[in-house]
């Protein structure tokens, strides 16, 4: 046993603690939704979870896992290309490429593993790839694992990511990686102005609508459709474990091509276990609902949405305009930002307060994301308890 490790662990964890940089985790003793209870007893409303449209806990969903776990089993033991393919697999792919607007798709075991398999197969060092500056960490880290060029641009900068393209103009082939929706504004990226670009510099847009695929746009299909480019988007990654039911899984989109090539090169898809039938099989029926709902869910998180910054901004508060479940309440104080969580916390308010490094300093807040489970009275609920913090 190497007691020098252990020590330098424990010293660096201390600097954690010291930082304020610790996280601590939260136990919850029932299914995720938005009325919940933790591990000290308490009932909470929960205004920090991905669960946009309810489908966490959501009964059809719940059934058709069981019925996938009694009709495929457990689980495969076995990566896809030996023998852990099954026809539920196929056709969830079938049903993912097709919501979004892709001709093929392939499933991951998380959305960070497609993002970490989705550039080096397809790039090396002939080719740039241009990301912007915001991109969530397993793009970046995807981003690291190819021979590439890299180009970062600043956040949603047309100009700047101009910029980048021409930079890259000499390359082989250019790619723009960006967040459908970035997870700490709730901004939606302008993907028709960069498929625009797109165009004008002959490069590929890959989208990662992880935050998007399932309530943003009229549908549900995401930032494309949100920004009429449905279809458009050469690469769409997403995840199965946030509006489409929670579980785990995440996967590519994309024409037919790049989809064989990742079959045969994706390290992540290649070198992991199958996703579980049971959440492959529950997935096919979110996707069922979703198709069948006529934009309700969208149209009844937007609802909610705006009636909260609407209110908020009403009561005083930095909130920003914006088009998605994710609402920053800007306190720019890190003390500020915790005490108000906290404050809210007493009162049966689950939030999470973000500061640097998560944000950038002096841009601390805390950040609302609702449900289309919220009730209207969950959401009087918050903003009385936001009312009373602040005074
Ligand atoms: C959550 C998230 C991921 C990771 O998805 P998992 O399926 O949980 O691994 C990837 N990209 C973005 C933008 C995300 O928000």
């Amino acid at each position: 046993m190497n007691k020098d490790f252990t020590n330098h662990l424990s010293e660096k964890l201390n600097e954690l603690k010291k930082m304020k940089l610790y996280k601590n985790e939260r136990v919850l003793t029932t299914p995720q939704g938005s009325h919940i209870e933790t591990a000290d007893g308490k009932k909470v409303l929960n205004f920090c979870s991905n669960n946009y449209i309810g489908f966490a806990n959501n009964n059809n969903i719940k059934k058709a896992a069981v019925r996938g776990l009694e009709k495929w089993g457990f689980g495969l033991s076995s990566v896809r290309f030996i023998c852990g393919t099954q026809s539920v697999h196929k056709q969830l792919e079938k049903e993912i490429a097709d919501f979004t607007g892709c001709d093929d798709a392939i499933l991951y075991a998380a959305c960070f593993d497609a993002n970490g398999g989705v550039f080096e197969p397809l790039f090396d060092e002939n080719d740039a790839i241009i990301s912007d500056e915001l991109n969530h960490a397993s793009i970046i880290d995807g981003i690291r694992l190819a021979k590439s060029k890299r180009i970062r641009y600043k956040h949603m900068d047309m100009k700047d990511l101009e910029k980048g393209l021409e930079e890259a103009k000499d390359s082989r082939f250019r790619i723009i990686c960006t967040d459908g929706v970035f997870s700490m504004d709730g901004d939606i990226a302008p993907v028709d102005k960069i498929c625009a670009l797109a165009e004008k510099y002959n490069a590929l847009v890959m989208v990662d609508d992880s935050h998007a695929t399932g309530y943003i746009g009229k549908t549900g299909r995401g930032t494309a459709e949100y920004c009429g480019v449905l279809g458009k988007v050469d690469i769409i990654t997403t995840t199965f474990g946030k509006a489409l039911g929670g579980a785990s899984g995440g996967c590519i989109c994309a024409k037919k091509e790049i989809v064989e090539m990742l079959r045969q090169k994706s390290r992540p898809y290649l070198f992991s276990n199958t996703l579980a039938p049971a959440v492959a099989a529950a997935s096919i029926e979110a996707l069922t609902l979703l198709k069948n709902s006529n934009g309700k869910y969208s149209s009844d998180l937007k609802t909610k949405a705006d009636y909260f910054r609407e209110k908020m901004q009403g009561l005083g508060f930095d909130v920003p305009n914006g088009n998605t479940a994710i609402i920053p309440v800007m306190l720019y104080h890190e003390e500020l930002a915790v005490k108000i969580a906290e404050s809210l916390y007493e009162n049966g308010i689950y939030v999470i307060p973000f500061s640097f490094p998560v944000v950038p300093k002096g841009k601390a807040r805390i950040r609302v994301q609702l449900s289309s489970e919220h009730s209207m009275k969950d959401i009087d609920r918050l903003l009385e308890a936001f009312k009373k913090a602040s005074e």
